[in-house]
Parts: C-alpha cells; structure tokens; sequence
C-alpha cells in the first residue's frame, strides 16, 4: 500500500486494524476484504472509492459491525467494536449514523416519523421527540415537508430525511453508503453540500464509500482507493487525484472527462508534445508565459483543465512546443524550475 500522506494507524477517530472478510466457503469462498488498515481522523470526511464489487460497502459495513470481519479489529472513539457483546454494541452503534442510497425510509410513517423513529427506541418523551425531529428536518432543508410520505418526495428529498434519521441520535460518525448514486447530478451536488455543512457545522466525522470520482473530488479530505479488497492507494484528495500511482486508480480516473491518459508519443512533425501538470501555488504564477520569454518558442494548448480539488488550484495542460530544440529545452526547464511537473515526447 502507497501511504503517502496518510498516517495509517495513528490516533484516528474510526481505525480498522488488518480486517480480513471472505464469503463463501472452499472453491465458492471470495475474500472480499484483504487485510485492510486504515485510520480516519476525528472531524475528517474520508472517502473510499473502488469499482462496484471492490468490497466497499461491506467494508463500509464492518465500521458499525453491520458485517462482521473473519479477523481484525475495528476501534471507534477508542472503544474496541470487535470486542463488545450484543447490548454494549448496540448503544455503540446509536453514535454511528448510516445513510443508504435507497435511503432505507420506513413507507408507512411520515418524514416526521421516519426522523422520529431512532429517538423513540432511546424511549425520550414525546415532545422532545417531535421539537428534535423537527429540528432535524429544518436543518437539512425539509421543514416543510414533515408531514409527507417518502412516496411523495423525490430522491433527493428522501435522502435529505434519511440524513436527518442518521443524526438523529448526535451521532459522532456518519457513514455513508453511495449517498448520492442515485440520484442526479444536481441534486448529488446539493446533498454533498449538505453533507459538507453537517461536517463543519456539527463536526461529524464522515466516511463514504463511493464509485463516482466527483463525490471524491468535492467533498473529501482524505481518499482511499479499493480494488478487489484491498487499498491500493491513499492519501490527501488532490494529491491522490492529481498523481495516481496505482493502475486502479488510473482506470477510475480515466472514466472522468478530467483524466487525460493519451500518450505523449506523435509529436514528430516538427513539435514536441508536453503535458504539464501544476497545483498548489505554482499555480498563481505566469510560469508559462515567463518560461518562452526571450525565446522563439511558440507553444499550442491542445488540451487542457484548471479547476480546484477542494480549496487546491490546479491545471493540467497538453502543449505542443515549437522552435529549436536547444531553446525548447530550456522553456521546459525553466518550468519545472516554478514547480511545474512535465512530462515531454521526448521522455517517451
Ligand atoms: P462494492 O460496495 O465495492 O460494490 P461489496 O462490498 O458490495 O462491493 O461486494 C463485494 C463482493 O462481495 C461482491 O463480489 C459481492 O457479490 C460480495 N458480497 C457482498 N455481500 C455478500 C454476501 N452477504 N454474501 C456473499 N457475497 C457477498
């Protein structure tokens, strides 16, 4: 595992320790967790992203115990999960919120009740149900929809409740199994806001399991990437997402419009072909244009993206270089001086 900038075992608010999990027995069994460590820090939104079938969810599963791991330990706020019996773990469990993506609501009671449901099983009174259902449901934008069934909301209205039931009981962890999957881009982007507002609000800490790059991209602070049971990779989300080291990474990558993994060969015509890559803040500076000062060589954007990976500037461009080669050269040096990371035709 490439660990980077993520300090695996240290104190961390959620720490799974070396968990193993395989379903099936003899040539049916299929290990679907592989030796799997990982530390996420109190007040952190984490994210693990994979292929379907990587073994996310059941991973997921094994923070609350809702799957239990053949070997392993799974620690939250420093209580030992794997080592508590039945009664124990279920007043564990209360202070862990899970948010589905087919949003788990209970049909036959309203979005009070569905709210509402958590706090009765902690047996409070009546009205102090209600008062904290509907506090609940103002906080997540559905004030004025307590009283509807969830066949009477949309997607992102049910999820927005069942974001609510997972708080209910001020849970210190939320965990959150392809939130948005189902639903569309726009209300993906407004219920990640929300789940981002309730991390710096209530100071929970998140961890979210996901296939989709974007989730990864707007809302985590730390990312790790799971293939076929393992981590493969993790570290903080821009650098992760900027240079992906391991090829799983890179396929999921490559799925985004963002990714531009075309080889740097076929420069030939007279050309040489750079791809750079800048972040952080060499990303303020007009390094390129400084770079070709003085110099007769031209350069061609042949693809390019600048955006930000949570508050991290960055661009990654594709040029074509033009002029003599002696003088190209020193253009890319002087880039690499700023900071830039380049690649060139040339290096192929
Ligand atoms: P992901 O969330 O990455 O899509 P899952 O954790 O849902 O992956 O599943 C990983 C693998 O484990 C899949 O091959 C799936 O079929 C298998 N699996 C998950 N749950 C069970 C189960 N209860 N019994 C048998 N196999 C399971």
């Amino acid at each position: 595992m490439d660990n980077r900038a993520v300090a695996v075992g240290g104190i961390g608010l959620i720490i799974l320790d070396n968990l193993c999990k395989t379903y099936g027995t003899g040539n049916n069994a299929v290990t679907v967790i592989d030796h799997v460590t990982l530390s996420v820090k109190k007040g952190e939104i984490f994210g693990i992203i994979g292929q379907s079938g990587a073994g996310k969810s059941t991973l997921l599963r094994c923070v609350n115990l809702l799957a239990r791991p053949d070997s392993g330990t799974v620690t939250v706020g420093g209580v030992e999960l794997t080592r508590l019996n039945t009664r124990e773990l279920q007043t564990r469990r209360r202070k862990i919120g899970m948010v589905f993506q087919h949003f788990n609501l209970l049909a036959t009671l309203t979005a009070r009740d569905n709210v509402a449901f958590p706090l009765r099983l902690e047996g409070l009174p009546r009205n102090e149900i209600r008062r904290r259902a509907d506090e609940l449901l103002e906080l997540v934008g559905m004030a004025g929809h307590a009283d509807k069934y969830p066949s009477q909301l949309s997607g992102g209205q049910k999820q927005r409740v069942g974001i609510a039931r997972a708080l209910a009981a001020r849970p210190d962890v939320l965990l959150c199994d392809e939130a948005t999957s189902a639903l569309d881009q726009e209300t993906t982007r407004s219920v990640l806001a929300l789940l981002k507002d309730i991390n710096r609000q209530l100071g929970v800490t998140i961890l979210l399991v996901t296939h989709e790059i974007e989730v990864v991209r707007s809302v985590c602070d730390r990312v790790a990437v799971m293939n076929r049971g393992r981590i493969v990779e993790s570290g903080a989300t821009p650098d992760l997402l900027l240079r992906p080291r391991h090829p799983a990474t890179r396929e999921l990558l490559r799925q985004t419009e963002d990714w531009e993994g075309e080889d740097l060969s076929g420069g030939g015509d007279g050309g040489t072909i750079v791809r750079v890559l800048y972040s952080g803040e060499s990303a303020d500076r007009p390094a390129l244009s400084e770079a070709v000062r003085g110099t007769s060589v031209r350069f061609v954007i042949l693809h390019g993206n600048v955006s930000r990976i949570r508050d991290v500037p960055y661009g990654r461009l594709t040029l074509r270089l033009t002029g003599p080669p002696g003088e190209k050269d020193a253009v890319i040096g002087r880039l690499r001086e700023q900071g830039w990371e380049v690649e060139t035709s040339d290096d192929v």
